[in-house]
Parts: C-alpha cells; sequence; structure tokens
C-alpha cells in the first residue's frame, strides 16, 4: 500500500520549493487530500494548477493567510475546513498529517541587518511554526493520532554566519519540536522536525551564481545540493505510519553539511 493511502495532509509553504515537492510526494504516495498554504494568491494558484494538471480529480485545496500578522485562529480555521471538505467514508473528519514547511530566510551581519528584520525572520519561522503546530496538536490530541512535521535547518544547529535571525528562529523550531512531542506522545501523536542542507529551491537558487554553487557544494560531504523532491521523501515518511515510532526527533537530510 503506498504510504498515504486515505490520509489528509495540511503543508505550510506547499506553493513552492520543499512544500511544493512534498505535497507532489503526498499525491504520489496516494493521499486523499493536499491542502497547500501559501502567503500569495498568485503562487499558490500556480500551484494548484499545476498538481491539478498532474493529479487530475484528486482533492486537492489551497489556503492562503500570513504567518507574519495573521491570528493563530486563522490557521485552525484552515485546517478545519480541510478537514470538513474530506471525510472519510464513514463521515468521520480526520487530521492526519501537518508540515510546517513556510519559512524566510535572510543574509544580513550584526551590523547590517535592518531593524525589525530578525523579528520577522522569527515570527514567521517560529511563532508561525508554533501557531501551525498548536492547531494541528489540538484536532490530533482530540483523535489520539496525527504527525507533525517541522522544518529546522543545519542554521538552527550549527549557526548561520550571516543569519542570526534564521538560526535563531530555526534552533528554536528544534526546541519546540523536542518539547511538544514529548508532551503530545501521550496521546498517540507524533511531532518530529527535518533538518534540511542546502536545497536547489528558489530561496536559495535566486542569487546564486555558479560559483556560488561550485563553493557552496564543495563545503559538502556529497558534494551537491538537494533537490526538493529529496526532502519531501522524509517528509512523507514521516508523516506515514511507517516512521510510527519516531518522536520529537530530528532527522538530517543534507548530504553531510556542516
Ligand atoms: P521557498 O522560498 O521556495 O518557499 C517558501 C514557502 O513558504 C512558500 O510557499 C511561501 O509562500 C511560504 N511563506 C514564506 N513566507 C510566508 C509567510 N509569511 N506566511 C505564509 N507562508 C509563507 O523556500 P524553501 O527553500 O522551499 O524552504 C522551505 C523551508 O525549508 C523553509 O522553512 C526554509 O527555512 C527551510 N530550509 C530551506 C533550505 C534550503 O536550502 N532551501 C535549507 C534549510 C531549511
Amino acid at each position: 500500500m503506498a504510504l498515504m493511502t486515505g490520509k489528509n495532509i495540511f503543508i505550510t509553504g506547499g506553493s513552492r520549493g520543499i512544500g511544493f515537492a512534498t505535497a507532489r510526494e503526498a499525491l504520489l504516495e496516494g493521499a486523499n487530500a493536499v491542502a497547500i498554504c501559501s502567503h500569495y494568491d498568485e503562487t499558490r494558484e500556480a500551484a494548484l494548477k499545476k498538481l491539478n494538471e498532474e493529479f487530475p480529480g484528486r482533492n486537492i485545496v489551497g489556503y492562503t493567510f500570513d504567518l507574519e500578522t495573521c491570528a493563530e485562529s486563522v490557521i485552525g480555521d484552515a485546517m478545519k475546513d480541510f478537514i470538513a471538505k474530506f471525510p472519510d467514508a464513514e463521515g468521520k473528519q480526520h487530521l492526519d498529517a501537518v508540515c510546517s514547511i513556510a519559512g524566510i530566510t535572510h543574509n544580513n551581519t550584526a551590523k547590517n541587518i535592518p531593524e525589525g528584520l530578525f523579528e520577522k525572520v522569527v515570527r514567521v519561522n517560529l511563532i508561525g511554526t508554533w501557531y501551525v503546530d498548536h492547531q494541528a496538536a489540538l484536532i490530533m490530541r482530540g483523535q489520539k493520532y496525527g504527525s507533525i512535521v517541522n522544518t529546522a535547518s543545519i542554521a538552527g544547529v550549527y549557526g548561520s554566519s550571516m543569519g542570526s535571525g534564521y538560526g535563531a528562529s530555526k534552533g528554536g523550531v528544534i526546541g519546540l519540536t523536542r518539547s511538544l512531542g514529548r508532551e503530545m506522545a501521550f496521546f498517540n501523536v507524533r511531532v518530529n522536525a527535518i533538518c534540511p542542507g542546502v536545497v536547489k529551491t528558489d530561496m536559495v537558487m535566486k542569487d546564486c551564481t555558479e560559483a556560488a554553487i561550485a563553493a557552496v557544494s564543495a563545503g559538502i560531504a556529497m558534494r551537491r545540493m538537494a533537490e526538493p523532491s529529496e526532502l519531501a521523501k522524509m517528509f512523507i515518511f514521516l508523516c506515514s505510519d511507517n516512521a510510527s515510532y519516531c518522536e520529537a526527533g530530528l532527522y538530517h537530510v543534507d548530504g553531510w553539511t556542516t
């Protein structure tokens, strides 16, 4: 049986990059329904169009909210709307998996970081993840099952020389995952985080020259950046029942990057 057969999965950051690849992988693995979320209608619409073309007739919906500014209840309402749309054969609503993938980065030293940017990055990456996790946990606690997968970064483990806000936010995501996972284990809800290395997405590639790609690749044991699909497979594994004993863990998918 495919890994996501019958499951409903809600993905923030699903409009592009790692989140989009995860939505696609969920559909390839037989998900019953997939929600992709973005802070821009245009990217969300473009992603929905692509997924509907590749997977016609499947249950794919989109939600728009800005994790920097939205109330936490907006995210919970989107989750509730999603599961109400796609109940199981007996009419029971279920939220099986939530991937918190949305995030932003920055490349500023302490000397040149604009006022407010540190706070913005922490707000989107850490507090945004908390809002998503909290709303998912409240629903899954009632169900007595579910899987939440967060997105950390090697910057949250080893630090980043030009991204104090980013490193702080991702370090916070690791602490959140370990704590919420310990708490939710009692309710059969798994909370884990993935730690990507350097992944070929718009976030990274938009300002990258060939020389920069070569320099970054030289610092990775596998001598190459990751494809988004290589991250997506780990997200879907952790969402699936095959990861039934994985709790409060941090899983590196980084080709051994330090
Ligand atoms: P990306 O820029 O391609 O996509 C980011 C996604 O997040 C988009 O769907 C966007 O709509 C959403 N998003 C951004 N700001 C938002 C906001 N304020 N509200 C709601 N949604 C918002 O990025 P990516 O490379 O796919 O990164 C995905 C995640 O992986 C991020 O959390 C990022 O920090 C993390 N990560 C990426 C890399 C990498 O090398 N690409 C490395 C480590 C960690």
